[in-house]
């Protein structure tokens, strides 16, 4: 696909998530983020929801979450701006609570056409939630650090920023889950086994909006 037609779609998913009043979420967010950064990067990472620091500043991933993200990003030979950034869910749910099914459901096609737009090899889940979209029964416990097939990208998961600055052993994790993105990026996906032959989760369910 031309770049200028990846970015006149993208232009037309970034009016839409910020215009978007498909869920309850759109009642309580200050600013709706649809993700920021390279359209045609072969990595993206991928959070759950944005905070609510991220809510007032209308960007995904800022703050000290943010900061330790860039940090492995650099780690890894790469800036913030070589790659495609966002949320599963784009507006932040009050409270920091888990987003709820039927938000995931009505967001979630957003997620879908970036994708499909971007082309990504690798997407990597930030987080618990992020995770279970792609691979729904997995533990983000048991699964950090390990690639999947969905599709016709890798699912890579690994632990949220946020765990890392609580708890320095995570931020060790973080790091050596990190050192293998570059290697899975000039990995043939098809050595990369399916998860669950491809079928989708109980609520990773599209509804086109495009
Ligand atoms: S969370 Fe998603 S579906 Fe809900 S209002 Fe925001 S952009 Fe729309």
């Amino acid at each position: 696909m031309e770049i200028s037609n990846r970015r006149d779609l993208f232009i037309k998913i970034n009016k839409a998530v910020l215009n978007c009043g498909q869920c309850r979420l759109c009642r309580t967010r200050i600013n709706a983020i649809p993700g920021e950064g390279n359209i045609t990067s072969k990595l993206i990472f991928l959070g759950e929801a944005p905070s609510s620091e991220e809510d007032s500043m209308g960007r995904p991933f800022i703050g000290k979450s943010g900061m330790l993200l860039n940090e492995l990003i650099a780690k890894i030979g790469y800036n913030r701006r070589e790659v495609w950034i966002g949320n599963l869910i784009k507006c932040h749910p009050p409270e920091n609570r888990d987003p709820m099914v039927d938000e995931i459901r009505a967001c979630s096609p957003y997620i879908d056409k970036q994708i499909d737009i971007i082309k990504p090899k690798v997407v990597v889940t930030i987080g618990r939630l992020a995770m279970e979209y792609y691979l729904p029964g997995k533990k983000l416990g048991e699964e950090h650090g390990k690639a999947f097939r969905v599709k016709n990208f890798i699912v890579f998961p690994v632990y949220h920023p946020s765990g890392a600055l609580r708890n320095p052993a995570i931020k060790n994790i973080l790091v050596s889950d990190f050192a293998k993105i570059p290697g899975l990026l000039k990995k043939d996906i098809n050595e990369i086994a399916f998860f669950n032959k491809g079928k989708k989760s109980d609520i990773n369910v599209g509804i086109s909006l495009f």
